[in-house]
């Protein structure tokens, strides 16, 4: 394939546009792979196109291989299978809503789960159908509060969005593996950095979940790993707890009048000074790691309008990530306090929580992993100014149960004795998902089994992020001067550059690009009148891993093979530079 640049529907910008932060967005906008149409809605240029094109079918090509059949389903949906499942109302402002002429509410398809599951009910009703893996590749709307970074979080991007149905849960674990592994090929063929990082910590009972990640600066998702290769997203770190130890013989509780003290630095200062508690014997140095400070939170279940107060107990040290809370708790909302639930609940002493007055009170308290049996607490003593010292759980208050609340650190142990954690950034390009019965028992998919009685189906969902695969392989592979593909998806396997005005070099030129075409080679010849620098300036930013430069060497018979990404240059005779190119590009 021949493609001119002189008659290319292509132009490249010396701009960054105004609105654009990460590298991907600027190259993509100003190699001219992509145009803004509004915030997160984008159109498609020749040379994009041809990437995204690439990349849909290394990811086809995957699916296929594991059997799922790809099948095409609206964009623009009725609302009423997401009314059975409750999305209809959980998506809130995220999806797009619209009306027919008749007054019919339908919204665009954020993901289909509920419209695949009502397809398979209508087609199959027999054990004997099943398992089966359904795809499709396809454009999801998405009202995203945060539309940035161009193509890698649209409002309208390309997904391959998969489902499969099976009856029983040992098929549930095959079909997910077999994604899992479809999704390591495609991300090896595309080239990229990245890792698969546990989703949930499936504490409650959530089902099984991975995320694969783009390693990249600029990526909004933060996720932590060690040296001996754990990977997981922040929610999902698991703190080891110090095994549990005799409360016998420990110190007895103590409660101390400590003045002023509501924050945990003015606590801890205050115990490393008191002569009182001294003279009690407990010379000893305090750190906010030996305090339990009580964090009151108020939570409600999905559908229900009451707010229920919990409370949450972490060492001093460390503050409660809400985030890591909020997954905790899930699918159940958190508030934090406001001054009215105070004032409602008189028995919460701000600053100076205990767990004493929780339990007395009915409130559920759940503790840090840390806050083992027969460890010892300074926390607060449900009186203004005061703390109780030597509070031991397991013996002095018996906590709920455990949660993961706290905020992990750089430099925390990882859960599988892999290491200390560090924190690095990364862009969610894909997600594989245990769904379990969730979506079958709203929607009432069963298959008859060989007893005549119903089985209810368990289902799998996995997502690839298509158009967002280009800005994130962009994300990995550039340099200040522009992209640099990675041949698997190169929108051209050469970009040669007429280097100069005489009718010889225009001639070496044209020819070199109809014999490397002729060979097979996708060529992107730039035959335009301009100078050799814009000429040289372009070729860099389009960033075709391969530039071949047809200038005054070919008096002797050279021409120049410039690698994109080392920036090595080669001269090459022209006799051979067909084959040597074939070579190169692997097209041979
Ligand atoms: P994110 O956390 O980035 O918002 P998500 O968890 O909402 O993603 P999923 O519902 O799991 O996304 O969708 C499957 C895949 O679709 C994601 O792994 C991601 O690659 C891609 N994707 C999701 N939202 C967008 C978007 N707004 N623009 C482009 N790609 C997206
Ligand atoms: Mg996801």
């Amino acid at each position: 394939m021949l493609t001119r640049m002189s008659s290319l529907f292509l132009r490249t910008l010396r701009e960054d546009p105004a609105d654009a932060e990460v590298p991907s967005h600027k190259l993509l906008v100003r190699a001219g792979y992509v145009r803004r149409v509004a915030p997160g809605i984008y159109s498609w240029l020749p040379l994009g196109l041809r990437v995204l094109r690439t990349i849909e079918q290394v990811v086809r090509e995957e699916m296929d291989a594991i059997g799922a059949q790809e099948i095409h389903l609206p964009a623009l949906l009725p609302k009423e299978p997401y009314e059975a499942t409750g999305r209809w109302t959980e998506y809130g402002p995220n999806i797009f809503r619209l009306k027919d002429r008749k007054g019919g509410d339908y919204l665009l398809g954020p993901t289909h789960e509920e419209l695949f599951t009502q397809l398979v009910k209508g087609e199959y009703s027999s054990y004997k159908d099943y398992p089966v893996m359904l795809y499709q590749i396809q454009t999801k709307y998405r009202d995203e509060a945060r539309p940035r970074a161009g193509i890698l979080r649209g409002r309208e991007f390309l997904m391959k969005d998969s489902y499969s149905f099976d009856l029983a849960d040992e098929g549930l674990a095959k079909s997910y593996q077999l994604h899992r592994a479809a999704y390591v090929r495609i991300f090896e063929r595309l080239g990229l950095e990245y890792v698969i990082v546990k989703a949930t910590s499936g504490a409650m009972g959530g089902s099984a979940s991975e995320e694969f990640l783009a390693v990249a600066p600029t990526g909004e998702d933060t996720f932590v790993r060690s040296p001996g290769g754990y990977a997981a997203n922040v929610e999902a770190v698991t703190t080891p707890a110090p095994p549990a130890r005799d409360v016998e013989g420990l110190p007895a509780a103590q409660a101390h009048y400590t003045p002023d003290t509501p924050t945990i630095e003015t606590l801890v200062a205050f115990l490393n000074n008191d002569a009182s508690l001294n003279r009690s014997g407990l010379r000893r140095t305090f750190t906010a790691a030996d305090t339990l400070k009580n964090v009151l939170v108020k939570t409600r279940q999905p559908g229900k309008t009451e707010w229920t107060l919990l409370g949450i107990g972490v060492p001093g040290d460390r503050e409660v990530d809400m985030k890591r809370l909020e997954a905790a708790l899930d699918p159940a909302e958190v508030a934090l306090l406001d001054e009215s639930d105070f004032a409602k609940h008189p028995f919460l002493v701000k600053g100076y929580i205990g767990p004493a007055a929780l339990a007395a009170n009915g409130v559920r308290y759940l503790v840090d992993p840390r806050v083992a049996t027969g460890t010892a607490w300074v926390t607060g003593a449900d009186k203004v100014d005061h703390h109780v010292v030597d509070l031991v759980a397991g013996r002095d208050f018996t906590p709920d149960g455990t949660i993961e609340a706290a905020e992990v650190r750089e430099g925390d142990p990882a859960p599988d004795g892999s290491g200390p954690l560090e924190a690095a950034r990364g862009i969610e390009i894909g997600h594989v998902f245990q769904l379990g019965r969730k979506y079958a028992d709203a929607m009432g998919l069963d298959a008859l089994g060989p007893d005549g009685k119903p089985v209810r189906v368990t289902m799998g969902s996995y997502g690839v992020g298509v158009s967002r695969l280009v800005a994130v392989i962009a994300e990995q592979s550039h340099d200040d001067s522009g992209l640099i593909w990675p041949r698997a998806v190169a929108p051209a396997d050469v970009h040669i550059v007429i280097a100069g005005k005489t009718d010889e070099i225009t001639a070496g030129g044209e020819q070199l690009a109809a014999e490397l075409d002729a060979a097979g080679l996708r060529v992107l010849l730039d035959d335009r009148k301009a100078s050799p620098g814009v000429k040289f300036a372009d070729a860099e930013l389009i960033g075709v891993p391969t530039i071949v430069v047809v200038g005054r060497g070919l008096a002797t018979g050279v021409v120049e093979v410039k690698d994109r990404r080392s920036g090595e240059r080669t001269e090459i005779l022209l006799e051979t530079v067909v084959s040597h190119l074939q070579e190169l590009t692997g097209t041979r």
